[in-house]
């Protein structure tokens, strides 16, 4: 059985749609003080309506641009004087607009990288000083097996920013562990979100068939996932990462999956 996560103080960007607002879910269920944080002030407020009542915790909203440092850090401020600390850091928020990579323009990359990856590493560093306080804070990154396992037409900067994340998590998990703060990635794979919707049905058929279970995933899978590393049980576990995909990355060739 798992310590209690009662009581905690959870920070989730990204939090008002999709994995991030699955995320927030399942800490709240488990009795998290929740802070969700995104650009869309409405759509925080839905989020946040949806979700109060799911548990003993609160429920608060944020707006902050992950892509402005200046946000970070009032994010992590906000998140203090709500909550008088911070235990986890979901760092998820992301945005994966897809374009060749011969058309690509700098503006495009510079758009992903400062969301993805600068993004979470400026949270980060906002919120490192209250997770030291806490004693046993925890960060955990949301990235994709696209970049750092597979790779999709399209996605080139947005797979770039993905694996970026990795070697930050790597990196800072060294860096924090004095601080007993653990550092540490989910890995979606095909998750059911609105993002995601957007790509289309032959996108979704097309990946439902890739994947050994034949179905997406759904945001609370990836909530499961992100509590675990938040958890007082895998304090020994850092700079580390899980996929979380059905077994998408597992077939070797469409054979594999023939007959399944
Ligand atoms: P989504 O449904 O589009 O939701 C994205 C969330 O991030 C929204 O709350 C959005 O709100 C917020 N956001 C975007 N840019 C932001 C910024 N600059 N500052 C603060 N918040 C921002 O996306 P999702 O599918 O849940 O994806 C969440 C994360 O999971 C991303 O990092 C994505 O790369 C990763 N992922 C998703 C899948 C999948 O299958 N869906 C698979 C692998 C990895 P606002 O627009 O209002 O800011």
């Amino acid at each position: 059985m798992f310590a209690s996560m009662e009581g905690r103080s959870v920070i989730v960007t990204g939090g008002s749609k999709g994995i991030g607002k699955g995320i927030a879910r399942v800490f709240a269920q488990h009795g998290a003080h929740v802070l969700i944080a995104a650009r869309d002030e409405s759509a925080l407020q839905v989020a946040a309506e949806e979700l109060s009542g799911e548990g003993a915790g609160r429920v608060e909203t944020v707006v902050a641009d992950v892509a402005k440092v200046e946000d970070c850090r009032r994010l992590a401020d906000v998140a203090v004087e709500l909550f008088g600390g911070i235990d986890v850091l979901c760092a998820n928020a992301g945005i994966f607009p897809d374009k060749p990579f011969l058309e690509l323009t700098e503006d495009d990359v510079d758009a992903v990288l400062a969301c993805n990856l600068k993004g979470t590493m400026f949270a980060v560093q906002a919120c490192v000083p209250a997770l030291e306080a806490s004693g046993h804070g925890r960060v955990v990154v949301t990235s994709s097996i696209t970049g750092p396992i597979t790779g999709y037409p399209g996605w080139s900067h947005y797979g770039a920013s993905n694996a970026a994340q990795l070697g930050f998590v790597r990196t800072v998990a060294i860096e924090l562990a004095p601080k007993r703060v653990t550092v540490n990635a989910v890995l979606p794979g095909n998750i059911a979100t609105e993002g995601l919707d957007e790509m289309g049905d032959d996108y979704i058929r097309g990946t439902e068939a890739c994947i050994p279970q034949h179905r997406l995933g759904t945001v609370e899978d990836i909530g499961h996932a992100a509590l675990f590393f938040a958890s007082d049980e895998a304090g020994y576990i850092t700079g580390q990462t899980l996929v979380v995909d059905g077994g998408q990355v597992l077939p070797e060739s469409p054979a594999a999956l023939e007959g399944i």
